[in-house]
C-alpha cells in the first residue's frame, strides 16, 4: 500500500537498506540525512530505479527546529507520515572515567532525543488517521551492554523503555511501536571496529550481518500485517544471545 514513510539516518547502512526495503514494499520514503547529502541523493537514485519514489530531507534529528521543518517538508510533499523509522544513531566510544559529558550528551540526544522529537511529530497525525507504524532501531547494547558504551548502551536501553511506553500510549489507535535491536551489522559505524574473528565466534551463525537483514525485519514491523504485534524487541543479531 502507498503510504508515507520517513525513515531516519536513511543515507547509509541499515537506514538505506530500510529505505530500499520499505520502497520495494511500495511505500514512499522520506531519506533522512545529516551530512551526506550525495549519499541520500544516490538512496533516491536507487528507489526511482527500482519504480519507487522517494526524497530526500536534510536535518539533525537532535534539533527540535530541524525535525519541525523536515516533517512540514514531508507533509507538504506527501501528507501525514505514517510510517516512522527511528534509526539514526552515533557511536562516542570511551571508558567511563575518560568520556566527556559532549559525548555523553551528543550520544544520548541524537540517538534518543531524536525518537522522543520525531515520534511527537509523527503520533499526531497517527491518531487521526487511527493506524500507524514506529520502529525504533536499537542495538543488542541496550539489553547486554558494552564496556566503552555507557552512553551508546543507555541510549539503547532507553529506547527499549520509550518504545514499551509509547505503545501503551497509542495502542488504542491502531499505531504499533516496536524495537528492532540488530547485533553487528556492516555499515560504516562497524567498519572501524576490526574485532570480526571475536564478532563471528559470538554468533550461532558464524558471521556479522548484513543492513538488508535488519531492513525485512524493520518491513515486517511497518506492514499492515504486523497489526497485533506491538511493544515488542526483535533482535536481529545472528544468534548472539542464544
Ligand atoms: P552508519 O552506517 O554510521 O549510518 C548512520 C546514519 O545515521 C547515516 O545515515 C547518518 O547520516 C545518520 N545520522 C547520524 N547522525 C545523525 C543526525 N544527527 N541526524 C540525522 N541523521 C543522522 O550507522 P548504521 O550502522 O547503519 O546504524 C544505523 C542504526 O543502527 C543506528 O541507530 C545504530 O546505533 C544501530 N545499530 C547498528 C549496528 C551495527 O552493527 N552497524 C548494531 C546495532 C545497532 P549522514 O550520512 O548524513 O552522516
Amino acid at each position: 500500500m502507498k503510504r508515507t514513510a520517513l525513515v531516519t539516518g536513511g543515507s547509509r547502512g541499515i537506514g538505506r537498506a530500510v529505505c530500499l526495503e520499505l520502497a520495494r514494499r511500495g511505500r514512499r520514503v522520506a531519506v533522512n540525512f545529516a551530512r551526506n547529502a550525495e549519499a541520500a541523493r544516490r538512496v533516491v537514485e536507487e528507489v526511482a530505479a527500482g519504480g519507487g519514489e522517494a526524497a530526500s530531507f536534510g536535518a539533525d534529528v537532535s534539533d527540535p527546529g530541524a525535525v519541525r521543518k523536515m516533517f512540514a517538508g514531508v507533509e507538504k510533499k506527501w501528507g501525514p507520515v505514517e510510517i516512522l523509522v527511528n534509526n539514526a544513531g552515533v557511536t562516542a566510544d570511551n571508558l567511563l572515567l575518560r568520556m566527556g559529558e559532549d559525548a555523553w550528551r551528543r550520544v544520548l540526544e541524537v540517538n534518543l532525543t531524536s525518537a522522543f522529537l520525531c515520534s511527537k511529530a509523527a503520533v499526531r497525525g497517527m491518531v487521526r488517521a487511527r493506524w500507524g507504524r514506529i520502529v525504533c532501531v536499537g542495538s543488542v547494547a541496550g539489553a547486554a551492554g558494552n564496556p566503552g558504551q555507557v552512553n551508546y548502551a543507555a541510549s539503547k536501553a532507553g529506547l527499549i523503555g520509550f518504545s514499551k511506553s509509547l505503545a501503551k500510549e497509542v495502542g488504542s489507535r491502531g499505531i504499533t511501536v516496536n524495537v528492532v535491536a540488530p547485533g553487528f551489522i556492516a555499515t560504516d559505524m562497524t567498519a572501524r571496529l576490526g574485532a570480526e574473528e571475536a564478532i563471528r565466534s559470538g554468533t550461532s551463525l558464524g558471521r556479522i550481518g548484513q543492513p538488508e537483514e535488519v531492513a525485512v525485519a524493520v518491513g515486517f514491523l511497518t506492514s499492515e500485517e504486523a497489526s497485533y504485534v506491538t511493544g515488542q524487541v526483535l533482535r536481529v543479531d545472528g544468534g548472539l544471545a542464544v
